[in-house]
This record gives structure tokens, C-alpha cells and sequence, in this order.
């Protein structure tokens, strides 16, 4: 028997061992070399090895004694693996450094240590302390080999070198006495091998001795202050395990070496050495990265910081994932920036984006939650940032789309709507805005995904303004419509009244024409008014609007009064007024002039009477002065002649020059009457 736990006495059958996998033979690699440079090729070796993808599903474990004590022979057995073993014959001395080898019965990574024999040279120890550091450092399980015939002698079993390393150890493991949280105190196995064990001495004693001495050395360790009530189980479990002598009794030896082969393959067992606890959660591809960080800190010879090179390799790493998880990102990113450059909306934009997003992150969480969680966590934070602004240019371009859609696509209603044979302005306005906005808050919230600090409001804000302007336009042109239509009315309404007027000229003329002008262009104020406050004019528009009403309005009157003030139309009835008088009697029956009639008296009496007609026509002047209405005032849209504003001669018609020019030609018209009723009353006398 040997350790309690793990009796060496081997039953007849041996249960089946596990297979050697294929990586038996495949090499080793020499991790430090003789000039303590560590390799550049350790990930590619692990590549090669099968186990870089093993995330933590991966163990290792190192050995550590005297020179020349069979520990690469141990090892070799043990694991298979191919380590140089010193050839008794020639006293060959083996490559100094540090060795790993996979393990050819599981997921295990064994490191070998070789030192030279004289440990005299301060140069040897140098290094012997150095690579002892690093074993702890970077192992779940310890393998402390020696013979059983050195247990209990203090320097031959080089228990000064590992008081030294237990006291870095501390240092490392022992967190710096405020934080312990976010630091995982991390436990190591030291597994004991005895060597040429004869079994004089029971077991049980040796393990207590070798105990007792790890006590010991624990209790004269100089720990920091804060850590001094600490006790070795804090930090190290111990386990042991005898062989009996390779040489003497090689199949005893054989058969111990396959049982210890069990307690690192075989996970059911009570004593399986990697326990959880002993893990050093660092994922197989972060084991070069983490060596050598903890290998260049041995050899500055500063105390080993565990945290420090776990955060370091946390950060190499979690940066190395996120450049992969960005490129990747990126490359999706890219398939949608053309159409969003050439203005399309892109449907659905907000989803495929958080397709992207999900993809990312889930890639990054799996690879980079292995390792340091608060680094993990940063760069998890840095890489969303990152992705986001990488993509907001998709999401603002997306907005300024839709915003241009929009308003395209509100102009159109607008216009198709106004285009039908009746409809009402301000509905059509509203319901055109409310669609507009609605169809572009769709779009833009699909597009601001939650967890950014994306907004829309801003080109919300935008959007609403341009539909305001498009909606302001839109009602000026209405409006002006409108005017334009309220403007006919006023012409309808005004023309026929003027033309009655003026065709029967008298004194109070004017205030016919101007009573119907009066209620005309009330009635077309109060349609205006009642259409711009449906239409939501507003103040200024609405005195900008009535202002030009009033000036179209009398515009209007001014042309039609100047048409009836024509030469032509003025001298027509006077002509007819004439005839009236002068050609019927006051039954309306036409005259036959006999010669006893005084056809002088009657002609002159009707050419008078009609001729104190004219000036009526010269100037318009109701009876009620009350009558006239207040000249507009001009328009600078409007190119008006002054003539018709202007109050000293807006209301004139016909000038002084052009009466007495109508009087001359009325006065001739009327001689030539004369005459001929002259000449029909002489050829009824001669009759
Ligand atoms: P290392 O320097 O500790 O790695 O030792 P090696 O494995 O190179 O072996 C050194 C010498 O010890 C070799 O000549 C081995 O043959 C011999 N050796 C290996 N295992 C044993 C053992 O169990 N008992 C004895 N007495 N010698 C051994
Ligand atoms: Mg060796």
C-alpha cells in the first residue's frame, strides 16, 4: 500500500487502461530554452496537439525534485509522453529548460523541468527557482518527487526551494488583503511521489513526516501581515503516492505507475487529482499567452501577480476576439451602406442589424466569458459601443431616408387629393400629416434598436417642420385659388347692376352702383374669412389676403365703370335718351311731325334734357357721400395704374376734354335727327 487514498497493491486483473491517443510520439516542445527565452510556438504546437480548442477542458500538471531523481521517467510512464530521460551509461546530460508534452491517455499538458546537477552554481539555483515558480504558477497539480530515503532530511529534499516557492506563492494567491472578491483563490494539489519505496518505513509515517514538514515550512514562511493567520489548506490540498524501485522490482513498479496512471484519467475516482478547485481557468487558447506573461514576470524577478497577467491575458484575448467578431460584423454592415448611401430604405434595417448584433455578442460571449470576468466585461462594453457606432451611420441614413420619402410621398397626397372634383383643404391637410407621420415613426422606430443611445427625435423634430412648410405652401396656394375664385364672384355680382345702372343714367346712379359694390365685396369677406379659418391662415395672411381682395375688388368696379364710360357705350345712351324724347311721345308712340307741330321747341328741349345727362357719367358721386369706398391701398404683386388709386382721380371717368368732344358728337347726332324729321314733315305737307 501507499498513500491511504491511493493503495498501490495492484489486483490480478487489470481493468481496461485508456487508450494512448494518436499524439503519442508527436513531440515535445521546449517551452523555455537555455537562455530562458520562452517559445513563440507554443499556440501552434497546441494546435497540433489537438488541444487549442479544448477551451477549459484541459489540464496540467508539472513535476517538481532533485536532479536525477527518475522524474521525466515517471512522467514518460505516467503519461506517455517523451521526455529526456538521462542515459546512465554515458552520464549524457539532458537540455536544460522546460519541456511539454501532451499526455497520451487524456487532455493533459505535462511540463518537465531540466536543470543540471551541480547545485552549487548560484546560476543553476537561478533557474531552478525560476522554473519552480512557474510550475506552481501555471499547474493545477504539483508532482513533488523524491526518494523515500530524503523525506525527512530538509536540504536533500529541497525543501528550502519550496519554502521559497510557497513564500511567492503567497504573494500570488494571497490577493492584497482588501479585495479578495473578483479574484479567485486558487488552490494547488501537491502530489507526493515517493521513490524506491521499500516499505520498511509504513506509509502512513512517511506521509506524516512529509506533512509535518510542509507545516512546518508554512509556519516559518514570512507571510504579509494581513495574510499571517492563513493556513496551508487555504492554498494547497497535499496527496501522496509510493513506488516501489524501477530497477529492483520493475513490475511492482509497472504496476503502481498504471494505478497513479488512473487517479489523472479516471474522473469517478474519490482521489482523481484535477479537481475544479485546482483549475486555472485559463482557456486553451490563452495558455501561451498566459505562460508567457507568467514566464516574463519570473524572469524580471518581480513577485508573481497572478491577476495581473490574468487580466493581461484577458485583455490580449478579449481584444483578439472582438477584432474577429468585428470583422465578421462589419462585412454584414457592408451590404446594406450602398442602398442606404443611394437613399433607399432598407426594410427591416433595425432587425438585421440586431441579427448582427446577436451574432456578435453571442460569438464573443462564448470565447471571451472564459476568461477575467471584470476585463470580459469592458471589453464586452467596448465592443458594443464600438459596433454601434460602427452602424449608426446606417441608422441616421436610414432616418434622413425615410424623412425624404416622406415629405415626396406627402407632396404627392397633397397634390392627388386637391386634384379631386371636392374635397375640404384643412381635412386633407390633417389627414395627410397624420399619415406621414405615422408611416415615418415606423420606420424610424424599427430602426433605433434598444440598447443604443439612438433617438429620432431630432429628425422628427425636422420632419414636422418640412411637413409644416410643405402644408404652409400648400394652403398659399389654396388660398390664392381661392381669392381668385371669390374674385369671379365679385366680378359676377358687380357687372350686371353697373351695366343696368349707367345704361339709365340719373342723380342718384352712383348710389345704386355703389350700394351693390358695398354688399358685393362685404359677402366676399365673410366667404373668405369663413374658408381661411378652416384652411388655419393665419392673422397676417388673412390681412395680406383681404387686402388684396379689396384692391381686386375695386379694380374690378374701375374697369367695368371705365367700359361703360367708353365713348361708344356713353354716346349710345345718349343717343337713346334722345330718341326717347325727341322721337316718342309721352305714350311711347313714335311721332309723325305735322307742320303745325314745334318740332324746333321739341328737338331743343330733348337735346337739352339729354345733355344735362353727361356730366353724371364724368365722376362718380352718390347723393350720400357716405357711399364712396375707401380707395385700396396698392399692391406691389399688382402692377395698377396710379390713375385708379389715387383719390383726386380715382373716381373720375371721363375727363373735362373728352365731355365736351362727347357733347360735340352727341349735338351732331342729334342735328342729323333734326333734319331728318325736318324733311319727313315738308314731304308729308307736299303730299
Ligand atoms: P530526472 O533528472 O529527475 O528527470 O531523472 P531521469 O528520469 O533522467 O532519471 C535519472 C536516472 O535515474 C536514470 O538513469 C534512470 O534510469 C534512473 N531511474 C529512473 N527511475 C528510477 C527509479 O525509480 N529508481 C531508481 N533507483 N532509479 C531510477
Ligand atoms: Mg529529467
Amino acid at each position: 500500500a501507499v498513500a491511504p487514498s491511493a493503495p498501490v497493491a495492484a489486483p490480478l486483473a487489470t481493468p481496461p487502461q485508456p487508450q494512448p491517443t494518436n499524439r503519442v510520439g508527436e513531440g515535445r516542445l521546449q517551452i523555455v530554452n537555455e537562455q530562458q527565452e520562452f517559445t513563440t510556438k507554443l499556440s501552434a504546437s497546441l494546435d497540433k496537439w489537438g488541444m487549442l480548442d479544448k477551451g477549459f477542458a484541459y489540464d496540467v500538471v508539472s513535476v517538481f525534485g532533485s536532479q536525477s531523481t527518475g522524474k521525466s521517467t515517471l512522467l514518460n510512464r505516467l503519461f506517455g509522453t517523451s521526455f529526456d530521460v538521462m542515459d546512465e551509461s554515458k552520464r549524457q546530460q539532458t537540455t536544460k529548460g522546460i519541456w511539454m508534452c501532451p499526455s497520451a491517455y487524456s487532455s493533459t499538458l505535462v511540463m518537465d523541468v531540466e536543470g543540471t546537477d551541480g547545485r552549487e552554481r548560484g546560476e543553476d539555483q537561478d533557474f531552478e527557482r525560476k522554473s519552480a515558480l512557474f510550475s506552481l504558477a501555471s499547474t493545477e497539480v504539483l508532482i513533488v518527487n523524491l526518494w523515500e530515503h530524503q523525506i525527512g532530511l530538509y536540504q536533500g529534499a529541497n525543501m528550502g526551494l519550496l519554502k521559497t516557492v510557497f513564500e511567492v506563492n503567497l504573494g500570488l494567491f494571497g490577493g492584497d488583503g482588501n479585495s479578495t472578491q473578483g479574484r479567485t483563490k486558487e488552490k494547488t494539489l501537491i502530489l507526493f511521489v515517493i521513490r524506491d519505496h521499500v516499505g520498511a518505513t509504513p506509509i502512513e509515517n512517511l506521509t506524516a513526516t512529509l506533512t509535518a514538514d510542509m507545516e512546518k515550512i508554512w509556519h516559518t514562511l514570512s507571510k504579509p501581515a494581513h495574510l499571517s493567520d492563513t493556513r496551508l489548506t487555504d492554498y494547497f490540498d497535499l496527496s501522496f503516492a509510493a513506488l516501489p524501485h524501477k530497477i529492483l522490482m520493475p513490475e511492482k513498479f509497472e504496476q503502481a505507475v498504471v494505478d497513479l496512471r488512473r487517479r489523472f484519467t479516471d474522473r469517478t475516482r474519490s482521489d482523481y487529482v484535477f479537481q475544479p478547485a485546482y483549475h486555472k481557468r485559463i482557456p486553451a487558447d490563452g495558455v501561451s499567452f498566459y505562460m508567457d506573461g507568467i514566464w516574463q514576470q519570473v524572469l524580471t524577478n518581480k513577485d508573481l501577480d497572478l491577476p495581473t497577467q490574468q487580466e493581461l491575458l484577458a485583455q490580449f484575448r478579449c481584444d483578439e476576439i472582438a477584432t474577429a467578431v468585428t470583422e465578421t460584423f462589419t462585412l454584414n454592415a457592408k451590404g446594406v451602406r450602398k442602398p442606404i448611401e443611394a437613399g433607399t430604405i432598407v426594410d427591416g434595417l433595425g432587425s438585421l442589424m440586431e441579427q448582427w448584433l446577436a451574432a456578435a455578442t453571442t460569438t464573443f460571449d462564448t470565447a471571451a466569458s472564459r476568461y477575467h470576468q471584470g476585463v470580459y466585461q469592458r471589453k464586452r462594453l467596448d465592443l458594443l459601443t464600438n459596433l454601434h457606432t460602427s452602424i449608426s451611420p446606417l441608422h441616421l441614413g436610414q432616418l434622413k431616408n425615410a424623412h425624404k420619402a416622406t415629405i415626396a410621398k406627402f407632396v404627392a397626397d397633397i397634390a392627388a387629393a386637391l386634384k379631386g372634383p371636392s374635397y375640404d383643404f384643412a381635412q386633407v391637410v390633417t389627414r395627410c400629416t397624420a399619415e406621414a407621420r405615422d408611416g415615418f415613426l415606423a420606420i424610424a422606430k424599427e430602426v433605433t434598436i434598444p440598447g443604443t443611445e439612438w433617438e429620432y427625435q431630432h429628425e422628427l423634430e425636422l420632419l414636422d417642420d418640412d411637413l409644416k412648410l410643405v402644408a404652409d405652401r400648400s394652403r398659399a396656394d389654396e388660398t390664392k385659388k381661392m381669392v381668385n375664385g371669390i374674385e369671379r364672384t365679385v366680378k359676377k355680382g358687380i357687372n350686371e347692376p353697373v351695366e343696368l345702372a349707367l345704361s339709365k343714367p340719373s342723380t342718384d346712379m352712383w348710389d345704386s352702383v355703389l350700394k351693390t359694390y358695398r354688399d358685393v365685396t362685404k359677402s366676399s369677406q365673410t366667404t373668405y374669412l369663413a374658408k381661411a379659418t378652416s384652411y388655419n391662415c393665419t392673422t397676417d395672411e388673412n390681412e395680406s389676403a383681404l387686402k388684396t381682395l379689396a384692391l381686386r375688388s375695386w379694380l374690378a368696379l374701375r374697369k367695368k365703370l371705365e367700359e361703360q364710360t367708353a365713348d361708344t357705350v356713353v354716346l349710345s345712351t345718349l343717343r337713346g335718351s334722345f330718341e326717347e324724347r325727341f322721337r316718342y311721345d309721352d305714350q311711347g308712340v313714335p311721332r309723325v311731325w305735322k307742320p303745325e307741330d314745334d318740332l324746333d321747341g321739341a328737338f331743343k328741349k330733348a337735346r337739352d334734357d339729354t345733355l344735362t345727362l353727361l356730366p353724371i357719367f364724368a365722376t362718380v358721386k352718390p347723393v350720400d357721400s357716405d357711399l364712396l369706398p375707401p380707395l385700396p391701398s396698392p399692391d406691389p404683386d399688382y402692377d395698377v395704374e396710379e390713375d385708379s388709386l389715387d383719390p383726386s382721380t380715382a373716381f373720375t371717368l371721363v375727363t373735362p376734354t373728352r365731355l365736351n368732344s362727347l357733347e360735340t358728337r352727341f349735338k351732331r347726332e342729334a342735328d342729323a335727327a333734326y333734319v331728318e324729321a325736318k324733311r319727313s314733315m315738308v314731304s308729308s305737307v307736299a303730299q
